[in-house]
């Protein structure tokens, strides 16, 4: 293990959200292999309690609680500033509360039954993306690139494939939010909050033109997006492929 990974380890904190105690005790048992702490809520309650009692770096998150929900526990992790990251675990027949709980803005999620193993992948994805992202220097010089796209943020120019690319402000600006949060889904609401601020029409359709016309202008093949994708029922996100900063 390199000493990077073992100094991002020590500072990983995860709580466990989950009333079922069999699968809580044994996602603990393995999330202590890459973790500092692990601890378990088996209730809504609990679960609140826990949340806002510490600086987590991933919350587990069961949709079926006694108590207060998923969702509800979802809903108030997300009106709080800083941001954690939330990994859902939903049953099969629960289509609409994993659609609804991407939309209140759960980093992932995974279907029960599922093997661990396939959890314990998804869990080092988020770390991977959290962590790299806090391994980048706050700057508004920084260059990022994903895959053949190039955007300097101080020129504010975009480039595909070495090709300079024309972008208006604001599709400048709705490109690099995507790029600095590559994998996570956002709603239209989302966008239009981030991107275009206060003041904004609230007109969702408006988010969708602006990036039918940044498709048009960065894909290769703008019917069938390889960097924005839409998740179907939800909104957008950028496939995180190979997004790194470059110095
Ligand atoms: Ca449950």
């Amino acid at each position: 293990m390199k000493r990077n990974d073992v100094t991002a380890l020590m500072r990983r904190n995860v709580l466990i959200v989950e009333d079922e105690q069999d699968i809580a005790e044994l996602l603990a048992l393995h999330l202590r292999d890459i973790c500092e702490r692990v601890e378990i809520a088996a209730d809504g309650h609990e679960a609140l309690r826990l949340a806002f009692a510490r600086n987590w770096d991933l919350i587990i998150l069961d949709l079926c609680l006694p108590g207060p929900g998923g969702l509800d526990i979802c809903r108030a992790l997300r009106g709080e500033q800083r941001y954690v990251p939330i990994l859902m675990l939903t049953s099969k027949s629960s289509e609409l509360d994993r659609v609804l709980g991407l939309e209140i803005g759960a980093d992932d999620y995974v279907t029960k039954p599922f093997s661990v193993s396939e959890l314990m992948a998804r869990v080092r994805a988020i770390f991977r993306r959290v962590e790299s992202l806090r391994s980048r220097p706050a700057r508004n010089d920084e260059t990022l690139c994903v895959g053949g796209l190039t955007i300097d943020a101080a020129s504010r120019s975009v480039s595909v494939h070495g090709q300079p690319v024309e972008l208006t402000a604001r599709e400048f600006d709705l490109l690099r939010h995507f790029v600095r949060h590559p994998g996570r889904v956002f709603r239209r609401a989302q966008l239009l909050d981030s991107v275009w601020g206060y003041g904004h029409d609230g007109y969702e359709h408006t988010v969708n033109s602006h990036i039918n016309r940044l498709r048009s202008k960065i894909e290769p093949d703008p019917a069938h997006p390889a960097y924005i994708v839409t998740v179907w029922g939800v909104g957008y996100k950028l496939e995180p492929g190979t997004a790194v900063t470059n110095p």
